[in-house]
């Protein structure tokens, strides 16, 4: 019988790639908790409404990367192609915007019928951080400085640049959008074939297409920045202020303009030139309609989302992973005999006095010099050796792998002593 693969494009986590992902969601959540930032979590379910109403209905995600299915009652649902729209929705529905601020971070995978390649996935992972009820740039700022943190934590910040623009408000970019499309329209046959599609329906899309040729055809276009209003240029400039005070280099990117429909004011992404054509590892931007089209109070937004797989490939790439990130075992008790209650009681004993020793047990049974073997592979520091004398003197034997210390014969607590004091 032919066996069963996983889903095209989502992937299994094996074991020798969790400790980088550990390494990179602890790094983080301390940082966010640094920030006094709270953790939200939400179904990777909703109805496909949500989605539609927030995202937007010509977007490209809602057009056509989305999981939607109806449910054994009929109802339409959607995988969560995104976090924002989920955590507005789960605010909104425990009141968590009314009178009151939130920080708020989450984290978890994310679904979407996109092309599999390097950096793009169906099902793959962000860490999302969104803030609400601050219309200041001064939390947009905060934003940028805690990923800036983060990436120089990961020493990864000489491989990522920002880029930021304003959108202004949707009234300025609704008059930029017609201003685009008139400037577009008469060369509409030389656009590449997504940008044709995207002139009736999301014209603003062109700006951040890949082709070269639309490129140059946008060389003379319209210029967003001239339609945005004086509130929405004070905000960027404001922000752009605080970057500069903190030393946070950026680049003013015109042409950024955002896959979701929900954005106004600033947009950001932090890029990279190290993983190839998806080279985006962070983004987001502030959306201030949001939570009122979603049939809450106007409310002031602004969050982003990271790829945890490209910051993943980068951290590989860039070979800045410590060198412990895997944990290995400290110690490893080989078993030979018939000493089974006694040796697991020894291990029980240890991890109950040394709460930060990493204690592997040996299972199986097989010879001596088998089991050293693996206590060798195994990468601990020492085994413990108990044997037939060990139990019945209720004694164990250190044998150090990485040194030639002497091997010593020495009770439990005598072993946890010299363990405490190692170093
Ligand atoms: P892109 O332009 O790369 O398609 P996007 O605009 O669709 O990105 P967002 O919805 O803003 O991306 O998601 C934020 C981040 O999540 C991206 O910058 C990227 O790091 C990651 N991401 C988005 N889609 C995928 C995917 N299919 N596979 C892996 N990571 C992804
Ligand atoms: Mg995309």
């Amino acid at each position: 019988m032919s066996k069963i693969q996983a889903i095209r494009g989502m992937n299994d986590l094996l074991p020798q790639q969790s400790a980088t992902w550990q390494y990179l969601e602890s790094a983080v959540s301390s940082i966010l908790d640094q920030y006094n930032y709270k953790e939200i979590r939400f179904p990777i379910m909703e109805t496909t409404d949500l989605f539609k109403r927030s995202i937007g209905e010509v977007t490209d995600i809602v057009e056509k990367e989305m999981y939607t299915f109806a449910d054994r009652n009929g109802d339409s649902v959607t995988l969560r192609p995104e976090g924002t729209a989920s955590c507005v929705r789960a605010c909104e529905q425990h009141g968590l915007l009314y009178n009151q601020t939130q920080k708020l971070w989450y984290h978890g995978p994310m679904f979407r019928y996109e092309r599999p390649q390097k950096g793009r996935l169906r099902q793959f992972h962000q860490i999302g951080v969104e803030t609400f009820g601050f219309d200041g740039p001064d939390i947009d700022a905060e934003l940028l400085l805690l990923t800036a943190r983060l990436w120089k934590q990961l020493k990864i910040n000489h491989a990522v640049v920002l880029e930021i623009n304003s959108l202004g408000t949707p009234a300025s970019r609704g008059r930029y959008k017609a201003a685009l499309i008139d400037y577009l329209n008469p060369l509409k046959g030389q656009l590449d074939e997504d940008s044709q599609r995207r002139l009736s329906t999301n014209p603003l899309r062109i700006l951040d297409s890949k082709n070269t040729d639309t490129q140059a055809l946008l060389a003379d276009a319209p210029q967003l920045h001239d339609f945005i209003e004086d509130e929405a240029k004070a905000h960027f400039v404001a922000l752009t202020d605080i970057l500069k005070a903190a030393d946070i280099p950026y680049r003013v990117n015109q042409r950024l303009v955002r896959g979701l429909d929900y954005y106004d004011y600033t947009v950001f992404e932090w890029v990279t030139d190290q993983l190839g054509a998806q080279g985006t590892v962070c983004a987001g931007g502030r959306y201030n309609g949001l939570v009122e089209q979603l049939g809450g109070r106007p409310t002031a937004a602004v969050g982003l989302a990271m790829g945890v797989e490209r910051l993943v490939l980068l951290l590989e790439t860039l070979n800045v992973l410590p060198d412990n990130v895997a944990s290995t075992p400290d110690i490893y008790i080989v078993s030979v005999g018939d000493v089974m209650p006694y040796a697991l009681s020894v291990a029980e004993k240890l991890r109950d006095d040394l709460l930060d020793a990493n204690i592997c047990s040996h299972f199986g049974g097989g010879s001596f010099k088998n089991q050293m073997k693996k206590a060798d592979k195994s990468g601990a520091n020492m085994a413990l050796i108990i044997g037939e004398d060990e139990k019945q003197q209720q004694l164990l034997t250190v044998k150090y792998l990485r040194s030639g210390d002497p091997q010593k014969t020495i009770t439990v607590e005598e072993f946890i002593t010299l363990f405490k004091h190692r170093n």
